[in-house]
């Protein structure tokens, strides 16, 4: 049961955080991984850690998920140096602070650009070599903002995320047929690079609002994921499954027991 060995998976966004978390955990079920991100240092950095962990390639691609024609060739990269593709994981996004009141154009559209635009373009790109599989799996990193919750400055970000499984529910009845299933994990706060940048403070609010009393790290993302990507999981479709330590769960503060 559960058996990676034999599986290619392809993680955006895998040099770093949440992605990189997923990745470690294929590469430890001895899955072939290739990681992608726009910085080279960044990616040369996370293959080195990456290779060695278990039995199968690691290979990094330079990609910007934003633009179709990069993920085009991330895809090809991928599927050239496996053989194939069985898991996508469209993982890389971005979540600036923009309040609404001063959100600028560039900002909402740089957003949706990588988030949703994305998304899409990763998606479309792997299709044919996910379809080939015939055990195919694509597997989101939405959030629980947006979807669930909210957070003052994170108003086209929790719209992006919510995109994400308006995109998820289509996409998983049009390609069930081909034996893919696209579900969608929500991450709740996970100590990750870029969420370090929003400083100690928030960290420090966020730990406490968490009945599991802890961020999250990314490896617990990465645990879901794997499991979407099992063989097993194939009767598991359009689903979006919170990874969260318990945070959506208290009505308030006093709600959580130390
Ligand atoms: P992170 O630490 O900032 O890592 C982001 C990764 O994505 C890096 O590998 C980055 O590499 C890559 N990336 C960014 N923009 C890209 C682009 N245009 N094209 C290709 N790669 C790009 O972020 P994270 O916290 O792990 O977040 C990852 C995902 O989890 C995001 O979708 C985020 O919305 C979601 N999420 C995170 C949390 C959390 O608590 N951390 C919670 C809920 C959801 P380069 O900069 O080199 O491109």
């Amino acid at each position: 049961m559960f058996d990676l060995q034999s599986r290619s998976v392809l993680v955006t966004g895998g040099s770093k955080g949440i992605g990189r978390g997923i990745a470690s955990v294929f590469a430890k079920a001895g899955a072939n991984v290739a990681i992608g991100a726009r910085t080279a240092a960044g990616l040369d950095e996370a293959v080195a850690a990456l290779d060695g962990l278990g039995a199968g390639k690691v290979l990094g691609v330079r990609v910007d998920v934003s633009d179709r024609q990069s993920c085009a060739e991330m895809a090809a990269a991928a599927i050239d140096a496996f053989g194939g593709l069985d898991v996508l994981c469209a993982n890389a996004g971005i979540f600036p602070d923009a309040p609404l009141a001063t959100m600028t154009e560039e900002q909402l559209t740089e957003i949706m650009a990588v988030n949703v635009h994305g998304t899409f373009y990763a998606v479309q790109a792997c299709l044919d070599a996910l379809t080939a599989s015939g055990a195919g799996r694509i597997i989101l990193t939405s959030s629980i903002t947006g979807p669930i919750t909210g957070y003052p400055g994170w108003s086209h970000y929790g719209a992006t995320k919510a995109a994400q499984l308006g995109f998820m529910r289509t996409a998983a009845i049009e390609l069930a047929p081909k034996g893919i299933t696209v579900n969608a994990i929500l991450p709740g706060n996970i100590l990750t690079e870029g969420l370090l940048d929003n400083g100690e403070e928030y960290l420090a609010s966020m730990a406490r609002s968490i009945p599991a009393g802890a961020l999250g790290t990314p490896e617990d993302i990465g645990h879901l994921a794997a499991f979407l990507a099992t063989r097993e999981a194939a009767y598991i479709t359009g689903q979006a499954i919170a990874v969260d330590g318990g945070q959506v769960l208290p009505e308030s503060l006093d709600a959580i027991v130390t």
